[in-house]
């Protein structure tokens, strides 16, 4: 399809978008009176609409039935999570039990290493990539500390090349062979949080595999916004955020999935009563009996009121469904490059985008390299009602989000881009 930077033509793809109407039931922050132009959703995704009632059902049942609610309540609260079962298991790929909901990212992604980064004095070496997200970082760090090794030995960052803004898959898979058997587990960002490059999770877990490790993966900016085949692809264990693509608000509840093959396992984990045999779990036994499946690794009673608009999001997703979500994903972040293209050349270019330019390789997201614009650009963006983010040392990320962003936002955001380099 040849674009046009124009406002008309804006205008007739947001006629043609399916998703179109979904843009209403979200709720948009507001600059100097006006609805932003909000570009981090990849960040913190925006308020639909629904949400406040899900939210406000849990609170009248505990004003109503207090303790009864876990029970009495139209959604008892002993079991909610058993409602994300099934519309998260369509929205990562897999199967119902292989998905469960609790805790926060960076702490299931710990818990999770607990079952599946066994090290031993021959085989006890993780890779990641280059730059990953701090916290990742510093997870893997404490990680290798917990355990005896050191980290400057035991974590092997992928690389990127000189002067090459993305991770080659070449050079992953030839890092996992040259790690080899001293190999315990890949974790890698299934979407790297700063660059928006998109990795090959099939080829990269059949890699690991095959030479004897585990292999998981931190999908923080993937679920919600890539297409995903977690049980298919074999991946071991996984986990996410939602409050970026999956809008459910600052800090929410994280999901995790754990593959099938690992639910008798009988894995070492660390153990709390919401993880134990659910038909026998007030009968207060001594011995730990686990839930088979993902739930199984759950630990406390569940934070209902962080679940409900988390529930709120996935009954949005699930409605609409991934695929129709990834269609328009791939061409409003095509017009968006086309944008930032135009007005790159109507100006002379000062900017350079680093995301991948192969479709495959990216997802909702253009990161764009600020050379000697810099902060003030920025700044002037945010002034003018564009929400995007800045990261050091001088990038900022737009997340054109496929369920709330509009074509016409595309396009205004060009203009107002390129008054901000002109003044
Ligand atoms: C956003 C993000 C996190 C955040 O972790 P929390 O534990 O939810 O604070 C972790 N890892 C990656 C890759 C992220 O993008």
């Amino acid at each position: 399809m040849t674009f046009e930077n124009t406002q008309a033509f804006a205008k007739e793809l947001d006629s043609q978008d399916k998703l179109h109407k979904y843009r209403s039931q979200f709720i948009f922050p507001k600059v100097d009176g006006k609805q932003v132009l909000y570009f981090t959703g990849n960040s913190l995704g925006l308020q639909p609409t629904r949400t406040k009632s899900y939210v406000d059902e849990v609170m009248d049942d505990w004003a109503n039935l207090a303790v009864e609610g876990h029970f009495h309540s139209e959604k008892p609260w002993w079991d909610y999570h058993e409602r994300f079962a099934n519309p998260l298991s369509k929205i990562v790929g897999c199967l119902p039990s292989e998905v469960s909901v609790m805790n926060t990212l960076t702490v299931n992604l710990h818990l999770l290493m607990v079952s599946f980064y066994r090290p031993t004095a021959t085989r006890y070496k993780i890779i990641c990539e280059e730059k990953a997200f701090p916290s990742d970082q510093y997870m893997f760090q404490s990680q290798v500390d917990f355990h005896g090794y050191a980290a400057e030995d035991a974590i092997v960052e992928i690389k990127r090349r000189d002067g090459e803004h993305n991770i080659r898959l070449e050079d992953v898979l030839s890092k996992i062979e040259e790690v080899g058997d001293e190999l315990a587990l890949v974790l890698i960002g299934g979407v790297n949080y700063y660059t928006g490059q998109v990795f090959d999770i099939k080829t990269i877990t059949a890699a690991g595999h095959k030479v004897g490790a585990n292999v998981g993966w931190d999908l923080a900016h993937a679920a919600g916004n890539i297409k995903l085949e977690l049980h298919d692809w074999d991946v071991d264990f996984a986990a996410w955020c939602s409050y970026k693509y999956m809008n459910s608000g600052p800090g929410n509840a994280s999901g995790i999935f754990v593959h099938e093959k690992h639910h008798n396992a009988d894995l070492p984990r660390f153990a709390g009563w919401w993880g134990h045999n659910k038909e026998r779990r007030f009968k207060m036994e001594p011995k730990f009996d686990a839930v088979e499946g993902a739930d199984g690794w759950q630990i406390s009673n569940l934070p209902v009121l962080s679940l409900a608009p988390y529930l709120a999001s996935v009954d949005m997703i699930d409605e609409i469904g991934i695929d129709a979500i990834v269609e328009k994903r791939d061409k409003i972040t095509a017009y968006l490059e086309f944008i930032l293209e135009e007005i790159s050349r109507e100006v002379g270019s000062t900017f350079e985008i680093i995301t991948p330019k192969n479709p495959e390789e990216r997802a909702s997201q253009l990161s764009v390299f600020l050379h000697g614009e810099g902060r003030s650009l920025f700044d002037y963006l945010m002034k003018n009602g564009v929400i995007t983010d800045w990261r050091e040392p001088n990038v900022i990320r737009l997340a054109p989000v496929p369920l709330y962003c509009s074509f016409e936002d595309m396009y205004h955001f060009g203009q107002i881009l390129k008054s901000g380099i002109l003044a």
